[in-house]
């Protein structure tokens, strides 16, 4: 039986193909010790498609991407397409592949690694071991809601957005965060604002009913969203796997990373529903970080981000746990070893490029396999 795997690569603009150079050579490791069956298939998105194509992102691009097992991203955007239409901004290539393949959960894991505490702004002792999962709701909410802009009524001018969901758009998200919190802690917390909003109402009356009907061996809490913002930075450590609509997910994810301490550590997952007859969910996987342009072409890149994010996708694609967990070893060992890039580099530790840190993984995860 073949074990093929095809993988969409999207390096994107400015950071994004260094950081993507170096997952590839895990990914060639890794077919070469151990016979993972990675294929790559790389094309242009962002800033990098337009100036090819004019568009940021083309047909036949997101051909591939509904074909594929799976979509490895860097990062799109830079100061070079400020003045191109929105419609062909690089950031429309990420919502149209977002949109196109209705990846309607993103997953931010925020994770401390011990070699790094001391890059948070919070005390050691509040941050040591932490290991969140945020799932944020990404295609509907108010982010997406009509009416939305702006009108006037009785002779005033109004700006508007509508926060709506339906039943299966948080049916759905759940089922993903139960299931992740099964293989995890078993814990999930649902984030909505149940006292002030009608939409944060029939949020939680859906979470628990999937929790009651499907679930019921998780635990379960409810939070309302700001007393979750403050929960966050006094006692991460309560929490396990957090469930959140679009608006509150997109603060509370970058509350939470923060509390990791650095950008070019942050992994990220957006997933679709699974397809009945191939077994295949749509996944594309992405560092948290735009494309630095400030440092793209000088070797400081940080890639590990990218790296994590290829563990993810390794754990949530492929099944392929042992594999991942062998890589989030190695990003652990080299730091332990005291290698840094410049965006993590402190006193006493060891500076590298950022192919330097994509070597010294694969040296560990030589000695790991
Ligand atoms: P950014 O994340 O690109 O950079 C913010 C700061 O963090 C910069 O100082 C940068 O040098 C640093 N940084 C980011 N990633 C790093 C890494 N891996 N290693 C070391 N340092 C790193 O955010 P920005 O400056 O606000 O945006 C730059 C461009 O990226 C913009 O065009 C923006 O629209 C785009 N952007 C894209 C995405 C994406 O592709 N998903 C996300 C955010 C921003």
């Amino acid at each position: 039986m073949s074990n093929t795997k095809n993988i969409l690569m999207l390096p994107g603009d400015g950071i994004g193909p260094e950081v993507m150079a170096e997952v590839k050579k895990v990914i060639d490791w890794s077919n070469d010790k151990r016979d993972t069956g990675f294929e790559i298939e790389e094309d242009l998105v962002g800033g990098a498609c337009y100036d090819a194509h004019g568009c940021a992102v083309t047909d036949d691009t997101m051909v591939k991407a509904k074909s594929a097992d799976a979509i490895l991203l860097g990062a799109v955007g830079g100061p070079k397409w400020d003045n191109v239409a929105r419609e062909h901004r690089p950031e429309a290539g990420l919502l149209r592949l977002r949109k196109e393949l209705d990846l309607f959960a993103n997953l931010r894991p925020a994770l401390v690694f011990d070699a790094l505490i001391d890059a948070s702004t919070l005390k050691p002792d509040v941050v040591r071991g932490l290991d969140i999962m945020i799932v944020r709701e990404l295609t509907a909410g108010v982010y997406f809601g009509e009416p939305r802009g702006e009108e006037t009524r009785d002779g005033v001018d109004y700006g508007l957005d509508t926060q709506i969901y339906s039943e299966p758009e948080i049916d759905r998200v759940a089922r993903v965060a139960f299931d992740l919190a099964k293989k995890r802690n078993n814990k999930v917390t649902s984030v909505e604002k149940a006292n002030v909003m009608e939409s944060g109402v029939f949020w939680r009356k859906i979470v628990s009913k999937v929790h009651d009907a499907d679930y019921a061996d998780v635990e379960l809490g409810h939070m309302y969203a700001d007393n979750c913002a403050m929960q966050l930075v006094r006692w991460p450590a309560q929490f396990d796997v957090i469930v959140t609509d679009n608006l509150f997910g997109d603060l509370l994810s970058d509350c939470a990373a923060m509390l990791t301490g650095s950008l070019g550590m942050l992994p990220s997952a957006s997933l679709g529903t699974k397809d009945p007859v191939t077994g295949v969910i749509p996944a594309m996987y992405e560092p948290v970080h735009g494309s630095a342009p400030d440092i793209a072409g000088e070797g400081k890149a940080n890639p590990l981000a990218t790296l994590l994010s290829h563990s993810m996708m390794l754990r949530y694609s492929f099944d392929m746990a042992q594999d991942a967990d062998m890589l989030d070893q190695a990003v652990q060992n080299v730091l332990e070893r005291g290698l840094r890039t410049a965006d993590i580099m402190s006193d006493g530790m060891t500076q590298v490029t950022t192919s330097g840190m994509g070597d010294a993984l694969i040296e560990e995860l030589g000695k790991l396999s």
